[in-house]
Parts: structure tokens; sequence; C-alpha cells
């Protein structure tokens, strides 16, 4: 028996109810939620395997084939955050000393690169200037010179504010027979994508930015071919959480149980893809970009100026240099506590430079826009 005296209250603290100030988040992530979203997920839950749920997994699956353009089969939504469904991607295809090789042009390249050398990957690099993209011919001397299995790249770079071209990767990979395995955690639901034509094997994305909906539940695809090279595999996936061959028994017709799902993150992630499919990915992608142009007119006539070339330049994510003599922290300390608005400094090497400006999903609208220029013009002059 447990006895009462040994029991201790020192934890028991008296909290009040949650309380949060109604933040508008246009820094890299989270965005705001829509409405409908938070609406979903207050649904109550019913069990893992209940055919009603096991219904509510297949449409997310057809709806994430729709948001990210696959026929991929294993396409599902990983319990976590972006960073497990990018662990996902590289525990699945990379066996120990195998050739990985990783376009770093930013901080979550980086990412990939420490996630691979756990894995056991010989990981070789190359390297841009933050700021900067790969152009198709840096790329292909690179695979000729280290011949990888995977090349990894980071379509959407969240630290720096750069849309690397996806172009011609699809076919460079199929001529040197490696996979292609790209970060889209910020440019799914924002951003032209589609899996399939650009010929991607493996690709991760989040369920908080362009998708609007919180973190938890995040997207993961993965194509024929990166399944035979997970089937021939000598060793075990070495992480069985993410192991997807355990995984695709429960998302696809067995339905065995491996963990138990966050059944009302998937009903959010739900209804967030519903509305993608509701609104149309040209729809929204051209909603994203007018949003993003809208912005960058407002950053230039406050005299602020871009990090990234135009042309590269996400409509989801913009880093705006922070202008001589200014404390980027203290600007938006102020915009955070005075406006209730969120922007995020730099990461990395561009920490103390820029500052990271999100227009993501269900925050993407002119409104919010007008609001943090107003709110800029305030606190800078
Ligand atoms: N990759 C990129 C490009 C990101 O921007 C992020 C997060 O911002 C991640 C990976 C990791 O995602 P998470 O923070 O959801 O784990």
């Amino acid at each position: 028996m447990i006895s009462t005296s040994s029991k201790s209250d020192r934890f028991r603290r008296q909290t009040a109810q949650l309380d949060l100030p109604p933040r508008v988040l246009l820094g890299p992530g989270p965005a705001n939620v829509h409405p409908r979203v938070l609406t979903a997920m207050s649904t109550p839950p019913v069990g893992h395997l209940d055919p009603t749920f096991l219904a509510v997994m297949d449409e997310i699956q057809d709806l994430l084939r729709y948001a990210w353009q696959t026929e991929n089969e294993l396409t599902i939504a990983v319990s976590g955050t972006g960073s497990a469904a990018m662990e996902a991607t590289l525990a699945n295809v990379v066996e120990p000393e195998d050739v990985v090789l990783v376009g770093v042009k930013g901080y979550f390249g980086n990412r990939l690169v420490d996630m691979a050398s756990r894995y056991g990957a010989d990981v070789r690099t190359i390297s841009k200037p933050w700021g900067q993209v790969f152009d198709l011919a840096e790329i292909k001397t690179a695979l000729e010179t280290h011949r990888p299995k995977i090349l990894a790249l980071v379509h959407a770079e969240t630290s720096t504010g750069v849309k690397q071209p996806l172009e011609g990767l699809g076919e460079l990979c199929q001529q040197y027979d490696c996979l292609l395995l790209v970060d889209t955690v910020t440019s799914l639901g924002g951003v032209p994508l589609s899996i399939d034509q650009s010929g991607i094997d493996l690709a991760y994305s989040c369920s908080q930015k362009g998708l609007g909906c919180p973190p938890g539940a995040s997207p993961f695809t993965m194509s024929a071919k990166a399944i035979d090279k997970l089937n021939s595999r000598r060793t075990p996936v070495a992480n069985w959480y993410l192991d997807m061959s355990l995984l695709s028994k429960y998302w696809g017709s067995e339905r065995v149980y491996h963990h138990t799902a966050p059944i009302n993150l998937y009903y959010g992630l739900r209804e967030a893809l519903r509305l993608v499919a509701e609104e149309g990915l040209e729809k929204r992608w051209q909603r994203h970009q007018t949003n993003a142009e809208l912005l960058w007119q407002g950053l230039a006539e406050l005299n602020l100026v871009c990090h990234v070339e135009q042309q590269y330049r996400l409509p989801t994510l913009t880093t705006v240099r922070i202008p001589d003599g200014v404390d980027g922290k203290a600007i938006a300390g102020k915009l955070l506590n005075e406006y209730n608005i969120e922007i995020a400094g730099g990461l990395g090497e561009l920490g103390g430079k820029v500052w990271r400006i999100g227009l993501m999903g269900y925050n993407s609208r002119p409104e919010n826009v007008i609001l943090l220029l107003n709110a800029l013009k305030q606190v800078l002059y």
C-alpha cells in the first residue's frame, strides 16, 4: 500500500486557467491555425483502430497525395514534428557507409547532415552562401564526383528565405541512379511543388506552416524506388518508431497496431488538407505569391532590403536585412509586446543580420501584410 504520509505536494501548483495573448504568428512557423481546423480538433476522439478513424487516415493520405501531387502509395502523416518526418526519410533508406550528398545552403541542410551521419552515412556536402541556390551544373558535378546513393536538398530554406529550383533534378538523379530526398517543410501548401513531376523519391513536411494546422502530424512520402531500397536493406531500420516497414502496416490495408495515433491532431490535419483541396492548389500558390509581393513592395517603401534575389525568394518566408544601427531583437520584441505580432530573427549565420517574416497558409492574407507593415513603420521610425 502507498503510504499517504509520504505524498508530497511540492509540485501541486495552483496555476491559472490557460490565458495566452492572441498573437499574429508571422514568423517562420507555427502559423495561425484556421478556425475550422481548431473546431475539427475539438471533436471527441475515437479509438486509433476504430473503422471511422481508419477512414480519416485514408482521407488524410489522399488529401496529402493531392497537396503534394503524388501517386505514391506510401504517403502518410508521421506522428511528430517536421524533424521526425525528416528523420524518417533518412532512417528508412540510409544504411551504414551509404554515400549521402547534402546540399547545404542554410540551417536545415546542416540538420540533414547531422541526422544522416547518425545513421552511419558517409556524408558528403556541397555548400552555398546563405541566401543563394544551387544550379543544376553544380549538382551534376557533385553527383559525378561523389556518386551518392541519396541526394538531399532543402526546397524551401526557412533560415534564408531561399527557394531551391527543382527543375531537372529528378532526371539527373535518375541518370546517376540516386534517390532524390527533398525537405518541403516550408513549401507544402504555399509554394508550387509536384513530387511526381519533379522526380522526388522521398519528401517530408510539417503541419504548422503552409497547411495551417498545429505542429505534430508531419507529411511523409516515399516512391516505389525508395521502397525498393528499404526492402533490400541488409540492416534493420535503426529507428523503431519511424520504421516504414512497420508503419506502412498501420496506414496500409493490414491495419496492424503500431503506436497510438495522435487522434485529434489527425482530425486537424484532415481539416487543413480539406481546406487546401477546397481552395485548389493553383489558387493557393497564387495567393501566397500575391501576398508575398505585397509584403516585398511595402518593405521596399520602408527602405528595408530583402536578403534574397527576387526570383529565388520564397513566398512563404521572407528574410529582411536589419538596417545598420537598428537593434533587430528590440524591434521584434516591440512588435510582440505592443502589437501582438510575432516575427523572428535570423538563424545560424544570419543571426542578428535579418528578420524572418512568414506568410503561411491561413496567415497569407493582405490584412496581415498591412497590419505588419503599419506596425513595423511605428516601431522603426
Ligand atoms: N526543415 C525546415 C526547412 C524547417 O523550416 C523546419 C522547421 O522550421 C524543420 C525542417 C523542422 O521542423 P520541426 O521544427 O517541425 O521539427
